[in-house]
């Protein structure tokens, strides 16, 4: 089925089709997170009261705004209120450590962080204003939408910046506007589709597109949105008594995710709808998903195309997984290496085209012309493509098949990390000479990282390279192994061969 969604609808904002939605259910449970919970009517007065407070800090149509917050209701209300004030947000995650957050002030040029006073020792470094949400007093708020700083929002206006693992050392910001992701929440509405009765869980980080989804989606529907908190995502029984506890209908996360609810002991329901995506869906979680739920949704996409660009529903009974056809308003052309569409059945490289298309790069023209290129195919989607990295296929029902990556990008747990990054991180440390990442699995949904490191003398100890990296990459990019190499094994034409890099097992670490 091809969804319709019209070029008109594509001309609002985020913030008003959660507004429409409080007009049709103010009384209607919006949010709940811990003992706290929220009607449509309550989280309006709560987000507007601080938009108005951000329009008097001076935020603006075009401002970038930090949102440095645990998972809590104070996140969902700080990220509608910057959308209300006309800004887009920016997540430095309380996790990260402390050079990434403050590259990422800096990069942004963030001058405002919306914080918890308790995160105060882990703020970023930087100069900026911080407002601290939970010392600001409970003001009585409006509805009405207050008057922005200079001219009125529109859908072309930024609503987020997220920064992804970049190959050449440092993260890039992919900017998103309004209309690219108003385009994807219609699309999802129908397919994997959402109803008003439906309560999703939140499991994912704010700093991984794939929250918009789950914080979104719901309030645009009129359905109940329930925040998991970070611990609770992360241990399967916890995150088991949470989906049984609030009768979850539908859960979106990562297959390292839905592995860990499956070994709790969760027993899924016949209504229940899973999406899972962010890497590729093993066979055998897929076959299990198919058993617990109604419903299994394998769900592909870049954060460069608007959190997921294609869907598929996976069929019970171990048929191959697909990821689908591509959502409303989107064209996915597979190409040859000269940029030719190559024909049904024949891989290529998948280049992205529609309304989901981001804006770019921010501050970095050179990278975003080098992966949002022209699309001389369709007129119809904007005249704008991205350049994937994925190999993929078309098969003769118009389902398009994943196949690997084109380039050095892994995912480790759902994560997407540059592999560059990782070996420039290393090569950071005085005694690192070389170093080369990899990942394997170990056994099914046991991906591991591997760094294989040439030093300039005594190799430095695991301990030590592990401490080295965890002042500068996030705790997901630090390698599980390191494997000390005296030289690195090369293909016939010079360059690292990868495969035949010694298996950790082998290694003895
Ligand atoms: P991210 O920008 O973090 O969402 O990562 C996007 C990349 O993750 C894609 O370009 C793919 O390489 C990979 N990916 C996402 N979803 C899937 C899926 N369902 N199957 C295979 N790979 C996926």
């Amino acid at each position: 089925m091809t969804i319709q969604i019209e070029s008109t609808r594509l001309d609002q904002r985020v913030d008003e089709l959660i507004r429409a939605q409080v007009a049709k259910t103010p009384g209607g449970v919006a949010v709940i997170c811990g003992n706290e919970s929220l009607t449509y009517a309550q989280l309006e007065a709560r987000y507007e009261a601080l938009a108005a407070r951000l329009r008097g800090l001076g935020v603006h149509r075009g401002s970038l705004v930090g949102v440095h917050l645990d998972r809590s209701i104070d996140m969902l209300v700080a990220v509608i209120a910057i959308m209300r004030a006309g800004g887009a947000y920016v997540p430095p995650d309380p996790e990260f450590p402390a050079e990434r957050l403050a590259y990422m002030v800096q990069d942004s040029g963030l001058d405002l962080v919306i914080t918890h006073s308790w995160l105060a020792n882990a703020a970023p470094v930087g100069t900026y204003r911080k407002l601290e949400i939970d010392k600001l007093e409970t003001q009585a708020g409006t509805s009405a939408p207050a008057a922005t700083n200079g001219a009125a929002p529109t859908s072309a206006d930024l609503i987020y910046v997220l920064y992804t693992s970049g190959s050449t050392g440092k993260p890039k910001g992919v900017a998103l506007e309004h209309r690219n992701v108003v385009n994807f929440l219609l699309s999802m509405q129908h397919e994997p589709g959402l109803k008003p009765a439906d309560r999703l869980l939140a499991v994912t980080t704010l700093s991984f597109d794939i929250a918009g989804l789950e914080l979104f989606l719901p309030l645009v529907t009129g359905a109940s949105l329930v925040i998991g908190g970070r611990d609770e995502a992360a241990d399967g029984v916890r995150l088991r008594e949470l989906v049984e506890k609030h009768s979850i209908t539908v859960m979106q996360a990562t297959p390292t995710t839905w592995r860990l609810l499956i070994e709790a002991g969760w027993q899924g329901t016949s209504t229940f709808k899973a999406l899972c995506g962010g890497e590729a869906l093993p066979g055998d979680l897929a076959r299990t998903l198919t058993t617990l739920c109604a419903e299994l949704w394998n769900m592909y996409g870049p954060t460069e195309t608007a959190i997921w660009s294609t869907c598929f529903r996976v069929p019970a009974g171990g048929a191959p997984i697909l990821i689908g056809k591509p959502i409303a308003n989107t064209g996915i052309y597979i190409l040859d290496r000269s940029r030719r569409p190559v024909p049904t059945g024949i891989p290529g490289e998948l280049y992205i085209a529609g309304a989901g298309v981001a804006r770019g790069y921010l501050n970095r023209p050179e990278l975003t012309s080098e992966r949002f290129v022209d699309d001389p195919f369709s007129k119809a989607f904007g005249g704008r493509m991205y350049r994937t990295g994925d190999m993929g296929r078309y098969l003769p029902d118009g389902n398009l098949e994943f196949r690997a990556r084109a380039d050095n990008q892994v995912k480790v747990r759902g994560f997407r990390v540059e592999l560059g990054e990782v070996e420039s991180a290393l090569t950071d440390h005085p005694r690192v000479k070389q170093a080369i990442g990899r990942v394997i699995e170990l056994r099914p949904g046991d991906a591991r990282l591997v760094a294989y490191v040439l030093a300039d003398g005594e190799a430095p100890a695991a301990g030590e390279l592990r401490d080295h990296l965890r002042t500068r990459l996030p705790q997901y990019m630090i390698p599980q192994h390191f494997i000390g190499v005296d030289a690195f094994p090369l293909t016939p034409n010079g360059k690292v061969d990868r495969a035949q890099l010694p298996h950790p097992q082998d290694a003895g670490t």
